[in-house]
């Protein structure tokens, strides 16, 4: 009779991912159909995934057109530079890797997080090599509570892993606005939120100064909220603060060329 202790060694793959799937059937990352094993995409979304690859913005990452010009830099960042040194992300947040991000944010499908790290580790390796710190984008306590866990916090661990750099998953965190935001309008104070969300830890403060920083999220839509955390990391002393996520979104109306 064969055991499950050797089955899981003769068939070579993780022990987590081997005992999840005598669990549950393992299913698509993003549509949820059955596939040989946990971790994978059924060949129809595997094929529509579309990864980031070069060219691109040397700063937000934005894809461009093939271009002559080495490093390019689009007109939004030329217009008005983001904080952040520099952004990538693995995947554009369209067609299966909107349904992938979906379902990992709202249906607590967490088994894709090795493949998810693995493709953000690959995109970002170049910066991954300068990174002193990997730490998330927090969730708002309500949500983490609602929730359960907090899935850019996963995504960092795992990058962090895989790079072999240090994560501190609390390094900044959110806090409530202030009363004295009533009087703004709504948009003011939109803006101001996000900027006075975020604050360092104070447990970590001693160690954000003359570090890089590599903050992580699950997806990047307008770029506040990377935006904002870029802001308080470098006002408590950061030398410089990357990006990295696992999709984004590539508008091109939103973001002239
Ligand atoms: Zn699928
Ligand atoms: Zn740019």
């Amino acid at each position: 009779m064969h055991g499950i202790a050797e089955e899981i060694a003769a068939n070579g793959r993780s022990w987590g991912g081997r005992l999840l799937d005598l669990v549950l059937p393992p299913r698509c990352l993003a549509c949820g159909v059955i596939v040989d094993r946990q971790g994978n995409l059924c060949g129809h979304c595997w094929q529509e995934l579309q990864f980031i690859t070069p060219p691109f913005c040397r700063q937000c990452g934005y894809p461009l057109p093939h271009s002559a010009v080495l490093d390019p830099l689009c007109a939004a960042c030329v217009a008005e530079p983001p904080s952040f040194t520099r952004m990538r992300a693995a995947l554009r947040y369209e067609a299966a890797g909107r349904r992938l991000i979906l379902r990992f944010k709202h249906a607590e499908r967490i088994e894709g997080v090795a493949s998810f790290a693995g493709w953000m580790a690959e995109a970002a390796a170049d910066i991954l090599a300068e990174t002193d710190i990997v730490t998330p984008v927090p969730l708002h306590r309500w949500r983490l509570v609602k929730r359960g866990y907090n899935q850019s916090a996963l995504l960092a661990r795992a990058v962090a892993r895989l790079a072999g750099r240090s994560c501190v998953p609390d390094l900044l965190e959110r806090h409530r606005a202030t009363a004295s935001q009533q009087r703004l309008s709504a948009r003011a104070r939109r803006e101001n939120v996000t900027a006075a969300a975020f604050r360092p830890h104070r447990r970590h403060r001693d160690r954000i100064a003359g570090a890089r920083i590599l903050l992580i999220d699950d997806v990047f839509t307008t770029g506040a909220t990377l935006e904002a955390c870029a802001r308080v990391l470098l006002r408590a002393g950061a030398l410089g603060v990357d990006a990295l996520t696992l999709a984004r979104v590539v508008r091109d109306e939103a973001h002239p060329i």
